[in-house]
């Protein structure tokens, strides 16, 4: 395993906080080399134990952040803690804020018809110079796929943030960077709903006191299901924490 990287239920996490994330990225955009950066919580670990080729992916990430307050849990019952949560949309903020008003520029692809336009429109407002050259949304069949790799091509996007839901866009990132004219993919969920305000994150208390999840179950119970897979996963932590001392 690399450096610095703590193995939960296979998936192996950076061990950084958000500002030591933010420079990584920074580093990455200042490089020849193409980047995938994942944003895992506890969900992706879940699916990514049952599915090998999805583990497979995640583990080639280039900076994999613990996206989820379990992950951050899960790394303390197994005494290998992880600094923080790394919230992609933090990450993904700070980035913006540090390559406002340099040369570098951004590519919005994902979330429904209309939202990463919105995202797009307010990202630019709020981080003034900030340059995103292209946008799609995340519903495509096969020809469309391909003239959005065509037009990402042309328009040569330093950062591309794919926002497809999780694990489609790893999947999508891994099989296609190859082929694409960019420095960073970043996989972001449902960040592009935030960002244009579709969706409202939590007040800052209840991040601070890692319960984002909480809010979200209340705002949006129809993720019920969803969630349940964290007390699962914290099982599965507990279950198998000798392995990994
Ligand atoms: N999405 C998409 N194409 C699809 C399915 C989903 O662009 O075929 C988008 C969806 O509109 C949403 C995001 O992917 O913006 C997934 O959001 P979710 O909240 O499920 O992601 P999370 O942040 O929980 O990983």
């Amino acid at each position: 395993m690399k450096n610095n990287k703590i193995n939960i239920l296979g998936v192996h996490f950076d061990a950084v906080t958000t500002n030591e994330a933010t420079k990584k990225t920074l580093g990455f955009l200042n490089d020849d080399k193409k980047r995938m950066i994942f944003t895992a919580n506890p969900e992706i670990v879940m699916e990514a134990t049952k599915n090998r080729d999805f583990l497979h992916i995640i583990n080639k990430g280039d900076l994999t952040v613990a996206d989820g307050i379990g992950v951050v849990i899960g790394a303390k019952i197994i005494k290998h803690p992880l600094p923080e949560r790394v919230a992609g949309y933090d990450l993904v903020q700070n980035i913006f804020e540090n390559i406002k008003n340099t040369n570098k520029t951004a590519y919005f692809f994902g979330a429904s018809p209309g939202v990463a336009k919105k995202a797009a429109k307010k990202m630019m407002s709020l981080h003034k110079g900030l340059k995103i050259i292209g946008i799609h949304d995340g519903y495509f069949d096969q020809e469309e796929e391909k003239k959005i790799r065509f037009e990402i091509n042309q328009l040569k996007p330093d950062l591309l943030l794919i926002g497809l839901g999780a694990p489609r866009q790893e999947k999508w990132i891994f099989e296609n960077i190859e082929m694409l004219d960019v420095k960073v993919c970043i996989g972001i969920g449902g960040s592009f709903d935030v960002m244009s305000g579709e969706v409202k994150r939590a007040p800052k208390i209840f991040i601070k006191l890692g319960l984002e999840w909480f809010y979200r179950l209340i705002t949006q119970p129809t993720r019920f299901k969803r969630m349940m897979k964290l007390p699962i996963f914290l099982l599965e932590v507990v279950k198998h924490r000798k392995e990994y001392i």
